[in-house]
């Protein structure tokens, strides 16, 4: 073939984090086929969905099997009440939005990938260590990136101190993928302020907000202002175990102008030529799961990996290991012993104690020398790891 292919794929380093991961395991399993390894290295819930749940979407279902209940394509933006169900969540949560600043989608990762096509040529900041999607999808569009360092100075919060004054389109996740790390009323303000006096954007990911336990902001809309310089992109996939029924939604308030152009305006001309929203029994079970009683039930799993995350947590402040996350986090990120370096301490944990997590490398390169362990194993893998980490360590 003669044709032209998007060069700027040439551009992206190659994803080899989890594929790396992989291959190491299983060469160690074939060498090792009697070890017994434990994963906490997965991103991915593994408790089963709250009956609630599937009861709406089984019901959802069903109705289809009736010509006088069967229905078609959903709305682009998303049926009324699940809109609805979502403007409830966060009223009960402090928090106004319009119905019209909802949009459902099948999940996060689209809305953030997607995000780029409203967007021109601008400068864009990124924090580091973060989830890989922000940056791939704007090297993939060609765009020239900053990072914004996260340390363990700055507790893997980074903050606009160090910005100059030009408008940008910054990227903030909180509570953090990898990190764990949850900014506060004031850090956030300060975000807030920083792009309203620059008349910058910020491309909020609240994923985990459902994890934010104590006194942290759960939405930026809670920030004064914040409706005229942030989109928040949010997810059922953590909330209620939605990873592999997919559902999510992006606010974008009606006040967010770019030199008098409603981004509102552009991202629903976006979603109504490239989606065609998301299926009707998958929006039911959303709204059941964004219910007070849902909610409740969605809450009782998250109680199970919060104890796996406190039990991981008492073990680094047993063993005097620095870390960040694990309290409004089901993610806990540690510093490598003896100044490890990630994929160091990657084999060292593969095969001294047959526990499998992930190297904080993987997630940029301020992770170097930190690694990742997650709250979503089971009780019994994570009290396992436990035990042989109190030993190793
Ligand atoms: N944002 C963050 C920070 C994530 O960690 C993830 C998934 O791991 C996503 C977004 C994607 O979520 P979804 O499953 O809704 O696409």
């Amino acid at each position: 073939m003669k044709i032209k292919v998007n060069d700027n794929f040439s551009n992206i380093p190659e994803s080899y984090l989890f594929s790396d991961i992989n291959k190491r395991v299983n060469e160690y399993k074939s060498k090792n086929p009697n070890s017994d390894i434990v994963r906490l290295g997965i991103g991915d819930v593994t408790l089963p969905l709250p009956k609630i749940v599937v009861d709406a979407m089984v019901n959802a279902s069903l109705e289809m099997l009736n010509k006088d209940t069967f229905r078609g394509y959903p709305p682009e933006y998303g049926y009324d009440f699940l809109k609805t169900a979502v403007k409830d969540y966060y009223k009960r949560n402090n928090t106004e939005i319009d119905l019209d600043s909802v949009f459902i989608s099948d999940g996060a990762k689209s809305d953030l990938g997607n995000m780029v096509d409203i967007l021109g040529d601008n400068e864009i900041y990124i924090p580091n260590p973060v989830y890989p999607v922000y940056l791939d999808s704007n090297l993939m569009s060609g765009r020239k990136i900053n990072f914004i360092e996260g340390n363990e100075k700055n507790h893997f919060l980074p903050m606009p101190d160090s910005l100059d004054y030009n408008p940008k389109v910054i990227y903030l996740c909180s509570p953090n993928n990898p990190t764990g790390a949850t900014y506060n009323y004031e850090e956030l303000t300060k975000w807030v302020n920083y792009a309203y006096e620059t008349g910058s954007l910020i491309i909020y990911d609240a994923a985990y907000e459902a994890f934010i336990k104590g006194d942290y902001p759960r939405s930026i809309y809670q920030i004064p202002n914040s409706k005229y310089v942030a989109i928040e992109v949010s997810s059922l996939s953590k909330m209620a175990g939605f990873t592999g029924i997919r559902c999510g939604y992006t606010i974008i308030p009606l006040e967010l102008k770019a030199n008098d152009k409603s981004i509102n305006k552009l991202w629903k001309r976006r979603q109504a030529t490239k989606f065609n929203g998301v299926s009707y029994p998958v929006q039911r079970a959303s709204e059941a799961a964004l219910s007070v009683e849902g909610i409740k039930e969605c809450k009782k799993n998250l109680d199970i990996y919060y104890e796996n995350a406190k039990l991981l947590c008492e073990l680094f402040d047993r063993k005097n290991i620095w870390y960040t996350g694990g309290k409004n986090s089901p993610y806990i990120w540690l510093k490598c012993p003896n100044n490890m370096k990630s994929f160091e301490f990657f084999q060292y944990l593969l095969e001294k104690a047959n526990i499998v997590g992930t190297p904080g490398v993987g997630f940029g390169k301020y992770g170097e020398g930190y690694f990742r362990l997650t709250a979503f194993a089971s009780k019994e893998n994570t009290l396992k790891a436990i035990s042989r980490l109190e030993k190793l360590l």
